[in-house]
C-alpha cells in the first residue's frame, strides 16, 4: 500500500503517518518526490484498512499497490532515481561508464588500467577483489589486498570504485573500501546477502541472475530497498539461452521493460553479456541507443594474460575508441557523455 501525502503536508504529518504505520508492526518507507512525499508500506500480509490512514493529517490518498514489487515500482515513485556513487550520479541525463578489469590482479595492473580508462572518459572504476568463479581452481581474487589496490587507484585517478561482495561475511570489509557494492549474477537470489546489502550505507549494483525473469530481478532489488537502502542500480549482463555464438544472450529489451515499471537506473554489461571482445563495442552502442543509464565494461591492458575473463576484456585502445562513438550516440537520445 502507498500513502500519498498532500503537497502542503508538514514533516510532522509525515512523522505521524510513519508512527501510525509502525505501531501496527509494519515498516514505513517515506519517499520524497518532486511534487509530494509518498510513504510505501511493507510487511503487511493482507489488505490494510485504508480509511484509518486516510483520516490522518496531511494524507491525500491511500493507493493499493498492485504488483508484488512495491518500493522499486513507479507506482510508489514516479520520478527516476538517481544514485550517487562517490559523487558520480547514476540515472540522470549523464551516461555513466564503469570500466576496469574483471579481477584485480596486481597494483600495477590496476593502476595501468585505471589510468587508461580515466583518460578515455570512464566515470567509475570496476574490479573484483573477491571473484565468484565457476571452478574452485580458478583465480579467486586477492581479497583485502585487492581492495587496497582499488583504493590506491581511486586515490590516484579520482575514480570511485565498484567492487563485488560475494557473501555476508565479506560485506563489512567490501563496504569499507567500495563506493558501491556489486552483487553478482550468481548471488542475485542470495537473500541473506541482499538483506545485508539493504542495511549497507553504500549504493548497491545488482546484476541480473543468468536465468532471472524481470519480476525475479526486481524482487531481488525489492529485498535491498525493503531493508532501507534505496540506492540500487540494476545491471543487465546477459542470460542463458540456446544461442551458441556468445557466452550469454544480452537481453537489451529488459531496459525499456525496467524503465516502464521501475524508477531504478539500469546499466548494461556487454562484456559478460557476450563473452567476446569483438562484440563488446556493437552491443555497447545498442545499449546506449536502447536507453540504458550507462555501461559496465571489462578492460585489460594485456587481455590475453588476464587471470579472469580475458576473452571478453577489451584493450584500452578499443575502450577509448568506443567511448568516442558513444559520445556521438548519446545526444541523439538526449543524453550526455
Ligand atoms: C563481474 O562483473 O566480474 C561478474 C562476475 O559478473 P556477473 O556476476 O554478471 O557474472
Ligand atoms: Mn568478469
Amino acid at each position: 500500500m502507498l500513502i500519498v501525502m498532500r503537497k502542503d503536508a508538514t514533516p510532522g504529518d509525515v512523522r505521524g503517518v510513519v508512527t501510525a504505520v509502525e505501531t501496527r508492526g509494519l515498516k514505513a518507507h517515506p519517499i520524497p518526490g518532486a511534487q509530494r512525499t509518498a510513504i510505501g508500506i511493507t510487511g503487511n500480509r493482507g489488505a490494510l484498512d485504508a480509511p484509518v490512514f486516510e483520516s490522518l493529517p496531511g494524507v491525500m490518498e491511500v493507493i493499493p499497490v498492485s504488483h508484488a514489487y512495491k518500493l522499486v515500482s513507479r507506482e510508489v515513485k514516479p520520478e527516476d532515481t538517481v544514485v550517487d556513487v562517490g559523487g558520480v550520479r547514476v540515472g540522470g541525463s549523464q551516461l555513466v561508464v564503469v570500466a576496469g578489469p574483471c579481477a584485480v590482479e596486481s597494483l600495477e595492473q590496476t593502476l595501468v588500467v585505471a589510468r587508461h580508462v580515466k583518460e578515455a572518459g570512464a566515470h567509475l572504476l570496476r574490479g573484483g577483489a573477491f571473484k565468484p568463479r565457476t571452478s574452485p581452481y580458478s583465480f579467486q581474487g586477492l581479497g583485502e589486498e585487492g581492495l587496497r589496490m582499488l583504493a590506491e587507484a581511486r586515490a590516484e585517478t579520482g575514480l570511485p570504485v565498484v567492487t563485488e561482495a560475494v557473501d555476508v561475511e565479506g560485506m563489512d570489509l567490501v563496504e569499507e573500501y567500495a563506493d558501491a557494492v556489486q552483487i553478482g549474477a550468481r548471488n542475485m537470489q542470495n537473500f541473506s546477502l541482499l538483506k545485508r546489502a539493504g542495511r549497507s550505507k553504500r549504493p548497491v549494483l545488482l546484476k541480473r541472475g543468468m536465468s532471472a525473469t524481470l519480476e525475479e530481478f526486481l524482487m531481488s532489488a525489492e529485498y535491498v530497498l525493503s531493508e532501507g537502502n534505496y540506492q540500487v542500480i540494476l545491471c543487465e549482463r546477459g542470460v542463458r539461452t540456446f544461442s551458441d555464438f556468445s557466452r550469454n544472450t544480452l537481453d537489451l529489451a529488459i531496459v525499456p521493460a525496467v524503465k516502464r515499471i521501475s524508477h531504478l537506473p539500469i546499466l548494461v554489461d556487454p562484456s559478460h553479456g557476450t563473452g567476446r571482445r569483438e562484440k563488446v563495442a556493437p552491443l555497447s552502442r545498442a545499449a546506449v541507443a536502447v536507453g540504458a543509464d550507462g555501461l559496465m565494461i571489462e578492460v585489460h591492458h594485456d587481455p590475453n594474460r588476464a587471470l579472469s575473463d580475458g576473452p571478453q576484456s577489451i584493450t584500452p585502445e578499443m575502450f577509448a575508441a568506443l567511448v568516442g562513438e558513444l559520445r556521438q550516440i548519446a545526444p541523439v537520445i538526449g543524453r550526455v557523455l
